[in-house]
């Protein structure tokens, strides 16, 4: 029997915990906590992302607030974009929805966000932190899959970890969090040989790579966790699209002691999570204690494990 982690619902238990602190920071401090999203064109993925996201922090009880910039937009508008919201104490976290087109360079907009208001934790400062053990502000997808591995197996100190992508957005963090976590950490990425063995080896495979399906059933260990980050839009041959994973789901069934769907997954994980990393900096730039969140263990009802 494999568990279906279900991150739908871990995350609605996130933002609930989210939107009930927000209350409290609302009536006992006068504290809304406000979020500004930019995006720059019009990436019909980027522009639902952005909606979702908007929603979700109205629904948490904090202010949400929506810049458009046109494709075109030269990178040092952006830059000025972010110097006004970032000098507004209305604004407490910055988030610019990536990717960016071709003429912003990523680095330079990291570079530019205040560490203090960077909700998804890409600027050098919080980069940094993560790698030397301070505390900074932990990039919403790998927070995500940190807080469903730690739901679902506890502690995690001594299981190896297989994290397959090195992207600076998710692949590093995520290591960094699992090293932190006392976890024996590979990164694989395109360049690496045998892959399907070093999966094999791995209690922990979380898997982002942007590769339809990569993993398959004799690339797992038996009883190994699984964590799917991936979100690759295939279309079948009615010609309907669908989303899946990089892992077979349906291999790995019967296979994996849990993993992740796509989507229901890390996807709404990323969200709670960006919510929570609002809150936090909220409470850092107020000097109020910032929030520490757990979660109940996973319903064990639809849960089993082999062994
Ligand atoms: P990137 O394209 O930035 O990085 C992909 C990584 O995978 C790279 O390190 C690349 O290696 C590696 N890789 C690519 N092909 C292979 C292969 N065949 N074998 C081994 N390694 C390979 O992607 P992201 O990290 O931004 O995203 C990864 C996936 O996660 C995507 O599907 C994305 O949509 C999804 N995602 C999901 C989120 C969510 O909230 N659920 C949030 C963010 C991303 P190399 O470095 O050598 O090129």
């Amino acid at each position: 029997m494999t568990s279906i982690i279900d991150g739908k619902r871990c995350a609605t238990l996130i933002r609930s915990a989210v939107a009930q602190h927000v209350g409290r920071l609302r009536e006992n401090y006068g504290l809304r906590p406000g979020l500004a999203v930019i995006l720059v064109g019009e990436n019909p993925a980027s522009q639902i992302y952005v909606r979702n996201k908007a929603r979700l922090t109205e629904e948490a009880g904090m202010l949400s607030l929506d810049e458009r910039l046109p494709a075109h937009t030269p990178q040092i508008q952006l830059l000025e974009v972010i110097d006004r919201l970032q000098r507004d104490p209305a604004v407490h976290g910055i988030l610019v929805q990536l990717p960016l087109p071709p003429q912003i360079s990523p680095e330079a907009v990291f570079a530019a966000l205040n560490p203090a208001k960077d909700v998804d934790g890409f600027s050098p400062l919080n980069v940094g932190l993560l790698h030397t053990g301070g505390h900074g502000i932990v990039p919403c997808t790998p927070l995500g899959c940190l807080f469903l591995l730690k739901q679902q197996l506890g502690d995690l100190t001594g299981l190896r970890a297989l994290v397959l992508g090195r992207s600076n957005i998710v692949g590093k963090p995520m290591a960094a969090l699992l090293l932190r976590e006392n976890c024996t950490v590979t990164i694989a990425h395109s360049h690496s040989r045998e892959l399907a063995a070093e999966c094999r080896r791995a209690d922990i495979v979380v898997a982002a790579v942007g590769r339809p399906q990569l993993v398959k059933a004799d690339w797992i260990k038996p009883g190994a966790t699984i964590i799917d980050v991936g979100i690759n839009r295939i279309t079948s041959p009615d010609g309907k699209t669908r989303l899946i994973g990089d892992v077979d789901f349906a291999q790995a069934l019967g296979v994996a002691a849990a993993i992740t769907p796509v989507p229901g997954g890390v996807g709404p994980m990323t969200v709670a999570c960006l919510l929570f990393n609002t809150l936090t900096v909220a409470c850092r730039q107020h000097d109020i204690p910032a929030p520490e969140l757990t979660l109940p263990p996973p319903d064990r009802e639809t849960s089993s494990r082999p062994g």
